[in-house]
């Protein structure tokens, strides 16, 4: 496992690139979408044009208008002062943890949620489009009325207690957002005749978005989020490759090096060979010759069957069985005879 670094490394960075790329074919593709949805004004024609179209629905649209609630408006729960269509009530856990290297980082955990919200419409004078199931839309503009910041007083048992787990909770922060009545907003998403009125609801094109933003503001919005997201994509992908041409050198490199220390040993190998074949006597009996060269004494027991009826060279050579009773060789050693 040489290449452990280099692989978890790549790894990580390769899943970082692969979730920018989807990242950016979102925004791309939200972009592009966003760029062909007409925008209509809402006044007494907007019925006639929708239900001209096929299904009575425009698949993407953008509207402008004022957020108008449709019957008594939710009073905000914290600020009582505050009234709107839509509250979000987030409360927010910040704790310390202590990290690998021993430092304490600062995070922020989510531990309740609760939305509320109630029929509304975009209202221009006297015409109005309905809004429905605004709490899905994927930008949702609302204005924190409400943020306050609890820090914990922790006990000499909590310090020894988060000394010990590596976890200190600092304080609860709990924030109210509210989509006002009045507010003006821009809403993108399916235009629909229902019966007698219009709505618009999330579509199956695009996002449903509900900003303060106008539309051409939004799309410089995802324009510049592209370009960054393309910025982090070349970093990512030249991390990447400077990671493969460190593996790729190092496999380079250790295959090299075994190269080296083949030439070596065989080279050592030789040598030895050539000595044991000088010191060898010179003259031999036959039945003190090796069976399979004839030219060498024998030299190597075979075990276990016990012939000793191979020479150094050849024995390296045969492995599998016992040249003279064909039993299975399962180790051999030097013979001397004396
Ligand atoms: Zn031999
Ligand atoms: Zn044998």
């Amino acid at each position: 496992m040489d290449f452990v670094h280099e692989s978890v490394a790549l790894g990580v960075d390769l899943l970082i690139l692969g979730l920018c790329v989807r990242e950016y074919v979102n925004l791309k593709r939200t972009a592009v979408v966003l760029k062909s949805a007409p925008q209509y004004n809402i006044d007494a024609e907007l019925k006639t044009i929708v239900e001209k179209q096929r299904d009575k629905k425009i698949p993407y649209a953008v509207i402008r208008g004022t957020v108008t609630p449709i019957g008594v408006p939710l009073r905000s729960a914290l600020v009582p002062s505050v009234s709107g269509v839509l509250q979000v009530v987030k409360l927010n856990e910040h704790r310390i943890t202590r990290g690998f290297a021993g430092f304490w980082t600062e995070h922020h955990k989510l531990i309740h949620e609760s939305a509320n919200d109630m029929p509304f419409e975009l209202r221009n004078q006297d015409y109005a489009v309905e809004i429905v199931d605004a709490l899905s839309a994927a930008v949702l503009d609302t204005d924190v009325v409400y943020d306050n910041y609890e820090p914990s007083s922790l006990s000499f048992f909590d310090h020894v207690f988060g000394f010990f787990t590596g976890v200190r909770q600092k304080g609860l922060q709990t924030t109210e957002q509210v989509l006002r009545d009045g507010s003006f907003i821009t809403a993108i998403g399916e235009l629909e005749v229902d019966g007698q009125s219009l709505r618009m609801q999330p579509s199956k094109t695009g996002p449903l978005f509900l900003t303060t933003a106008t539309k051409s503001t939004l799309i410089k919005r995802f324009e510049d989020a592209k370009s960054s997201l393309l910025f982090k994509i070349v970093v990512c992908s030249t991390v990447s490759v400077i990671i493969m041409g460190l593996i790729a050198r190092k496999l380079y490199r250790k295959k090299k090096q075994l190269r080296e220390e083949a030439k070596i040993r065989n080279r050592l190998d030789t040598e030895r060979r050539e000595r044991r074949a000088r010191n060898r006597p010179h003259v031999l009996s036959q039945d003190q010759l090796c069976v399979v060269c004839s030219t060498n004494p024998k030299e190597i027991i075979l075990l276990p069957c016990g012939h000793v009826c191979l020479c150094e060279d050849c024995a390296t050579k045969i492995e599998v069985t016992c040249p003279v009773c064909r039993a299975k060789i399962e180790s051999k050693a030097a013979a001397f005879i004396a």
